[in-house]
């Protein structure tokens, strides 16, 4: 089987979180069968959800992975739990949160485990996208058009690179 192309969204807003966020690519690329491509810079976004929190740090990374779609999310929870990521709120705080936004050109769709490749949410979140963007500008959809072709339908979130 020919390794996957994976992008994974990162955002933390909890116990430094330019610290977690660093932290959590060092740590993807010892996901077994999983290498670590490229990273993004690091990004600063408001909060989407609840008001009264801080704000986040978010990031992306290009993956490349020999485990499927359900193995590779079971691996990021696993090291979201190591984090001491606790369930909160929805779309609360936390120290840090993977998502796979988008798993090569494949499209998921699975109740169990819950997992929605593109990530639901993805072309609508300015703090995944950009990021996204800066590593891979030519990545194309499912659908075969270009991710940079979706920017303008994003919801922005006061997103600031950091220097
Ligand atoms: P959002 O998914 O809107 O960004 P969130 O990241 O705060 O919200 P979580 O509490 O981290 O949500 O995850 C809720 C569930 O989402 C997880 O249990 C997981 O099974 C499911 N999920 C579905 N699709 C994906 C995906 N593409 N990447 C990661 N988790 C996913
Ligand atoms: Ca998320
Ligand atoms: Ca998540």
């Amino acid at each position: 089987m020919n390794p996957q192309q994976v992008l994974i969204g990162i955002g933390s807003n909890l116990d430094d979180p330019k610290k977690q966020v660093s932290r959590a690519i060092a740590v993807l690329n010892t996901i077994q069968e999983t290498r670590l491509l490229l990273r993004s810079s690091l990004y600063s976004s408001s909060p989407r959800g609840p008001q009264d929190q801080n704000n986040f740090v978010n990031a992306a990374t290009l993956i490349e992975t020999y485990l499927n779609p359900a193995q590779l999310l079971n691996s990021l929870q696993t090291i979201e739990s190591d984090f001491g990521r606790l369930k909160k709120r929805r779309w609360g705080e936390r120290i840090i949160d993977l998502d796979i936004v988008f798993f090569g050109q494949q499209e998921v769709s699975l109740s169990n485990p819950n997992l929605t490749i593109p990530h639901a949410e993805a072309l609508l979140r300015d703090f995944v996208m950009i990021p996204c963007l800066e590593i891979c500008p030519e990545w194309r959809l499912p659908n075969g058009k270009p991710l940079r072709d979706y920017t303008s339908g994003c919801e922005t979130h006061n997103l600031h690179q950091l220097g």
